[in-house]
């Protein structure tokens, strides 16, 4: 009976069992059935032995199509090496291994991307197999490959863009950085993912970068220029716009900083700055700068300390710029520029105003300090220039001003150009320091010039006429043979006024031309009518002054006159002086030679007082020398003066030139230069300058001895 109850009980217990079992493979079968879990068992050799039901679902295949083959049949032939590689750890580890993706394929022939698993359960009894558990990762796959997309597109943008992006953390360590960057900073990519933003600023900027850093959190968005250096020592600017940076839950991770270039544009700035206040050829402050300093300067009301001006104009630049051409006034006017700087303090400014105008601001200088500092100047400018192919000597004529603040910026020059006229008036070469009197000069000289233009159209201008005697023993001894007219003004207030009155202001106003046009009217009238009222008329001599003979219509104005009045040009002579000739040899050489052309004659007047080499006379169209008057007073005391006469007198006929004596006084002096040689005499001992109608009759009493 026990053993039937064994029997049955143990029957029991297998009917049981194996119900349990049914109950449980059923159980696992609806749930893989169910399961978007996709799982295979597959055996050493990768043969699967078994295919869950949603494999058939995801891949499309069949159960009975996939079990008994192999699964790498169904892996993507990109994916199968590194499957292969998997699988054989997994046989060499059991338990589970990390996932991978890879592509299987669809009965469709497409494929699918899945993320896979496998678990080594050789050693379960229950398995004895290699489970592979795997899930559909396309969508995730597909969100991956438009980031990467997206990154890629963002990545390009940031690359391509002109300017320098640069991310950095909260230290200021590189965490992105483009391209661009990297050659604004001259540096490889790999070297700025090395450094921090600091390190790219000039030693002395970088406290003021790493603050910008540490502050940026608090300070939001900030824009600023900071120079950075390049390893190779070039020094760019760049312009940073920079913004904090923050994640989602709201930390703050660093900055961005977006890096422009702007080393060029700075540099054009730059240039158009320099442009505006300083002057391209000394490179010194221009007017504009000049007088903006001048304003700053008087607007300091504090300082009671008197500021100078120094206003310096070149004596005789355009003799340079006329004989030696523009480059070498060019260079003479910027080695000027810099021996003026080298004799000033650091916070004396020299400027260059205009041509060969050159000013000194000197904020507080007392009135000694202007003036050596005038003198200094002038020795600086001593020396001689060297201008490449010729050298040359220039002094200045220096004006002085000195100004308590509050005074006006234009003013204070313009009574340093007063001064300065002052110092060329008074010859050239000094300097002259603003005062009432130079004030009061400068105003009457303004007075003068209007007085003188009231004059000329008031025809208040009369000549007086000179002889010139012939000196020749033999006939025609004391004969006068020529005239020299001298302008005389009648003033209504001031009388007979003599030429050094009025002249130089007449010079310097530019009103010597039409006073010069009328005298040569007036003078050619006269001659014409001696040469109709007397048997033997003399010539007449009129003197030109450098202003005349320099201008374009002079040969035009004579060749007019002789029109007018019907002249024999035979008989107009015309006189300039030595110091005249010498500013322009080469110009006023042609312009003598197109005016002794129309047949009249020339003379140099005042010989002797001049610098000339007596070379440059035989370039000149001459017929005549008049010996300065200097000379000729000294020339009864023997001496230098008689050597300089007799000389002079050997090379004018060596030259076939006339020689005319002037201003002989004495008997003695008329002796001693018509033993000389001299051809003519002219001076108070023959006869004073006298009106025309005096001379007509002193004519006509002398004639020939
Ligand atoms: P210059 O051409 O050398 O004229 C001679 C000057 O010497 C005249 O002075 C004359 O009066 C003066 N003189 C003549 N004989 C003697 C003498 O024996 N002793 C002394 N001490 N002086 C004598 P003035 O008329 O005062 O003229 C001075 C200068 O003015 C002239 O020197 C000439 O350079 C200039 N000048 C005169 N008239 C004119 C003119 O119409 N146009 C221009 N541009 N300049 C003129
Ligand atoms: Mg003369
Ligand atoms: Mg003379």
């Amino acid at each position: 009976m026990t053993d039937r109850r064994e029997d049955r009980d143990y029957s029991a217990s297998k009917r049981d069992l194996r119900r349990a079992l049914e109950h449980a493979e059923a159980r696992f079968r609806s749930l893989s059935r169910r399961s978007v879990d996709v799982a295979v068992v597959v055996d050493t050799d990768g043969v699967l032995t078994f295919t869950s039901p949603a494999v058939s679902r995801l891949l499309g295949w069949a159960e009975q199509d996939m079990v008994g083959r192999s699964a790498f049949d169904f892996i993507h032939p990109d994916d199968l090496e590194m499957s292969r590689r998997q699988f054989a750890d997994a046989l060499a580890r059991p338990g589970a291994q990390d996932p991978f993706d890879l592509r299987l394929m669809r009965a469709d022939g497409s494929f699918v991307w899945v993320e896979d698993r496998i678990t080594n359960l050789l050693d379960d009894p229950d398995v004895a197999g290699i489970v592979v558990n795997f899930h559909d990762i396309t969508q995730r796959k597909a969100d991956q490959e438009a980031l990467r997309r997206s990154e890629a597109r963002y990545r390009s943008i940031v690359e391509t863009a002109q300017e320098g992006v640069w991310v950095t953390d909260p230290d200021g360590g590189t965490v992105f950085a483009n391209q661009k960057l990297a050659d604004i900073l001259g540096r490889s990519l790999d070297e700025v993912y090395a450094m921090t933003a600091t390190d790219a600023a000039a030693e002395e900027d970088r406290p003021l970068v790493a603050a910008r850093l540490k502050g940026r959190r608090d300070s939001g968005r900030d824009l600023y220029e900071v120079p950075v250096v390049r390893p190779d020592g070039e020094t760019r600017v760049v312009l940073v716009s920079a913004s904090p940076l923050y994640e989602d839950d709201g930390r703050y991770v660093g900055s961005l900083g977006m890096v422009t270039d702007i080393t060029e544009r700075k540099h054009a700035e730059e240039l158009l700055e320099r442009r505006a206040l300083f002057d391209e050829l000394t490179g010194l402050p221009n007017r504009a700068l000049l007088h903006d300093r001048l304003r700053q300067a008087l607007a300091q009301r504090e300082v009671t300390e008197p500021i100078a001006v120094l206003f310096l104009d070149l004596d005789g630049f355009k003799l340079v710029n006329d004989s030696y051409g523009h480059a070498a006034g060019d260079q003479l006017l910027r080695q000027v520029a810099a021996r003026l700087r080298s004799v000033v303090r650091s916070a004396d400014t020299v400027g260059r105003l205009a041509g060969d105008e050159f000013v000194i601001l000197c904020p507080g200088s007392s009135h000694t300090d202007a003036q050596t500092l005038a003198t200094r100047a002038a020795r600086v400018l001593a020396p001689q220039f060297d201008l490449g192919a010729v050298a040359t000597h220039v002094s200045a004529s220096i004006g002085i001003v000195e100004v308590t603040p509050g005074q006006d910026a234009h003013a204070v020059i313009a009574a340093a150009d007063t001064a300065m006229l002052e110092a060329k008036r008074r010859g050239g070469g000094g300097h002259v320091t603003f005062d009432q009197q130079v004030a009061a000069n400068a105003s009457l000289r303004l007075r003068q010039i209007d007085d003188l233009q009231r004059g000329i159209d008031a025809a208040e201008f009369i000549l007086h006429y000179q002889p010139l005697v012939q000196l020749a023993v033999g006939r025609g001894r004391g004969r006068v043979v020529a005239t020299e007219a001298l302008v005389r003004w009648e003033h209504p207030e001031r009388g007979l006024l003599g030429p050094a009155e009025f002249i130089p202001t007449a010079e310097r106003s530019g009103l010597i031309g039409p006073l010069g046009e009328a005298i040569l009217h007036s003078a050619c009238r006269q001659a014409a009518e001696w040469a109709s009222a007397l048997d033997a008329p003399p010539c007449v001599a009129v003197n030109l002054s450098a202003r005349q003979l320099g201008s374009d219509g002079m040969v035009r104005t004579v060749q007019s006159a002789l029109h007018e009045s019907g002249l024999d040009p035979g008989l107009l002579r015309l006189e300039v002086t030595e110091t005249t000739v010498m500013e322009d040899v080469g110009r006023t050489a042609r312009i003598m030679r197109d005016l002794r052309a129309l047949g009249i004659s020339l003379s140099i007047d005042d010989f002797g007082t001049g610098y000339s080499s007596l070379a440059y006379l035989t370039r000149l169209p001459l017929d005549e020398l008049k010996i300065d008057r200097e000379f000729i007073a000294g020339v009864t005391a023997g001496g230098e003066d008689l050597e300089v006469v007799r000389a002079i007198v050997a090379m004018a006929r060596a030259l076939g030139l006339r020689v005319v004596a002037e201003g002989v006084e004495t008997p003695a002096q008329a002796d001693s230069v018509t033993r000389l040689g001299c051809d003519l005499g002219q001076g108070f001992h023959y006869a004073r300058p006298q009106p025309a109608d005096a001379i007509t009759a002193l004519i006509r009493t002398t004639g020939a001895e």
